[in-house]
């Protein structure tokens, strides 16, 4: 089986689906390994130290020239993939609600998708799982890039000069990226507060040291739907949320949103009356802003100033550390497509659980039903 890594065509897009670690795992497996050239070269990965780890390095034409996978970490252009074999798999994030039409053209020219977003969330796919492990990144440096532009320190210094005190970080929603915001706040030396719709997620936030704020007594508290993740709340929960938010974030100075629903836009947690109420030189992050954003105003790609405050949304937080972000990403890919390796077949053969939910499309048809619904 040939497995084509390809450079990433997506304008901002550094990161890599392979890493010459992972590379070396496939050729040992028995996979013939091919990259294009500069694939790594965002990421700091070189083109040398892909075929000192058993890779064809070469253009784009060779790297697909007969290849049964080719993996990504945004779906490839579909009109660039020409060489690659019949009903070759693409396997990448391949953001199935955004971009239906590239699924369709996938599914047209007789490709395989595969979308790593659908990886479900049962233990023996945690080592597979992309958002969790880009999540995680995008959360560390969500609260970084909040340390960035804030004009003041996080922890509180006691000098000579006088007492410098702790900067009050508010972080909202409590997943994968939430959690990982929560700790890297802490670890600067911030005073940390955080809430979520789901109340499982009250006793982390206290594990980590920081303090819930929680809607109470409201019906339809219980935010959990299937596979952990959360579902779209009440009206008379939201309206409880927006008030609890109101009197919490007044007294903030950097709030970091990660709330997403998926398959729906993001929930909006802050209004601009809300933003008019902080003080000026406070910072919001909103990790959700490529979903719908968060926060309003907030412009994907951009750091926008309202009311004072500045609103920072950045695209793809999680490539903005390319080197560890592919490292983890590729590792994704090879947990993946290893643990279906068939020896005798040379190549993987997915059971129904995961492959049923990760299967875009399939002999010339779109066939996930999360797209079908
Ligand atoms: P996510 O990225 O889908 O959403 C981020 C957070 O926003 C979630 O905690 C969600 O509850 C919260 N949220 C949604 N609407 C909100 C609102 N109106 N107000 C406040 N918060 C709101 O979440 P995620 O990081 O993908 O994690 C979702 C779940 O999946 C968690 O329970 C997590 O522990 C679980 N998980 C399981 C596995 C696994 O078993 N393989 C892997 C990763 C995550």
């Amino acid at each position: 089986m040939k497995i084509a890594v390809l450079k990433e065509g997506a304008s901002g897009e550094s990161r890599v689906a392979a890493t010459p670690e992972t590379v070396k795992k496939f050729v040992a497996l028995g996979a013939q390994m091919a990259v294009e050239a500069a694939a790594g070269a965002g990421a700091s990965y070189a083109d040398g130290d892909y075929a000192a780890a058993g890779a064809d390095v070469g253009d784009r034409a060779a790297t697909l020239a007969g290849a049964g996978i080719v993996l990504g970490v945004q779906g490839p252009d579909p009109a660039t993939l020409a060489g690659a074999a019949p009903g070759a798999w693409i396997v990448a994030g391949l953001n199935p609600f955004g971009d239906r039409p590239r699924i369709d053209a996938y599914a047209a020219a007789g490709y395989e998708a595969l979308a790593m977003e659908f990886m479900p969330r049962i233990t023996r796919a945690q080592s597979m799982d992309i958002l969790s492990s880009q999540s995680n990144l995008a959360g560390y440096k969500a609260v970084l890039d909040a340390a960035g532009v804030y004009g003041r320190a996080f922890p509180m210094m006691m000098t000579a000069a006088g007492t410098v005190s702790a900067a009050k970080v508010f972080v909202m929603g409590v997943g994968v990226a939430g959690l990982q915001a929560i700790a890297t706040a802490r670890r600067l030396g911030a005073q940390v507060s955080a809430t979520d719709v789901r109340s499982a997620t009250k006793e982390q936030i206290l594990s980590l040291g920081a303090k819930p704020i929680f809607v109470e007594n409201v019906a339809g508290i219980e935010g959990e739907g299937s596979g952990g993740y959360a579902t779209e709340m009440s009206e008379e929960y939201k309206k409880a949320q927006a008030e609890l938010v109101s009197a919490h974030i007044a007294k903030q100075d950097i709030v970091i949103t990660t709330a997403l629903i998926p398959g729906r836009p993001a929930p909006r947690l802050i209004s601009d009356a809300q933003l008019a109420t902080m003080r000026p030189g406070s910072v919001i992050v909103d990790l959700a802003v490529e979903s719908g954003g968060n926060v309003e105003g907030a412009v994907a790609g951009e750091v926008v100033t309202r009311h004072g405050v500045r609103i920072v949304g950045h695209r793809n937080v999680a490539g903005r550390l390319p080197a560890d972000a592919s490292a983890l990403f590729a590792r994704n890919l090879y947990n993946f497509l290893s643990t279906f390796w068939d020896k005798d077949a040379g190549k993987p053969v997915l059971d129904d659980e995961i492959g049923d939910a990760v299967r875009l499309t399939k002999d010339g048809a779109v066939v996930n039903p999360r797209l079908l619904s």
